[in-house]
């Protein structure tokens, strides 16, 4: 018998904790960063995915901030704010725009146990108003300060563990693969453990070859 290896038992630990039902879209937050700071954020809450809609004609920049984290979450673009939006519904996430508007509710009030998708928006100006108006619901963070507003990452960072925290009480935090389908673990567990040999397949059409339960390829 081979023994795991302790990266492969890394990889397969934290796979396990992955929720593919919590998410975030980002508006115009294009500043590196902030994206990084909010990339490593995803990881350490175990976000699968991160949606982005950028009027930049370049791909997403990271910087140190980002610890690799990038690697860990996956990152989508979208073209516009109306196109990840259906899309996100499609796939029944609960929208939650946040929104300093005295019409938005406070995030402690909300129920973040469904398919959540947090809507940040741009650093000066927050969500535009068509993004406000796709929404289901508004939410804001109360602030006590003499500024108006946080760190756009540092707002991420709060509600994502705002989430985090209400499923731990309801039981609901994965910690053996059930935050993804079985197919999508798989496809993951080999991307993440051999990510060389991933591309050459992804390059050549092919499948993935199988690996065993102790990482070797078969
Ligand atoms: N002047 C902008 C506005 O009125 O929205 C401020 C933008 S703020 C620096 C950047 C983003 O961080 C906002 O679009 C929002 O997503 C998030 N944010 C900052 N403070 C927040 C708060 N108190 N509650 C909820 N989201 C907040």
């Amino acid at each position: 018998m081979t023994l795991l290896s302790p990266r492969f038992k890394r990889i397969q630990s934290v796979l396990n904790c992955r929720m593919a039902n919590l998410t975030v879209l980002l508006e115009q937050v294009n500043k590196p960063h902030n994206l990084s700071a909010i990339m490593r954020t995803c990881d350490a809450v175990g976000t699968l995915d991160v949606h982005v809609v950028s009027d930049e004609n370049r791909p997403p920049t990271f910087n140190s901030t980002a610890q690799g984290s990038q690697k860990w979450v996956r990152l989508h673009p979208h073209c516009d704010i109306t196109n990840a939006v259906q899309s996100l519904k499609k796939q029944g996430f609960q929208l939650y725009g946040t929104n300093l508007d005295v019409n938005a509710r406070d995030y402690r009030d909300c129920d973040f146990c469904g398919p959540t998708a947090f809507v940040l928006g741009a650093e000066k100006w927050g969500l535009s108003e068509i993004a406000t108006k796709l929404m289901d619901e508004s939410i804001f963070i109360p602030m006590r300060g003499m500024v108006q507003s946080l760190n756009v990452s540092v707002a991420t960072s709060t509600l994502l563990f705002e989430a985090l925290r209400q499923r731990k009480i309801a039981g609901l935090i994965p910690n053996k693969g059930e935050g993804l389908s079985q197919n999508l673990y798989k496809k993951l567990l080999f991307e993440w453990t051999y990510p060389k040999v991933a591309a050459v397949c992804i390059k050549n059409g092919a499948k993935y070859p199988e690996i065993s339960e102790t990482g070797e390829i078969l």
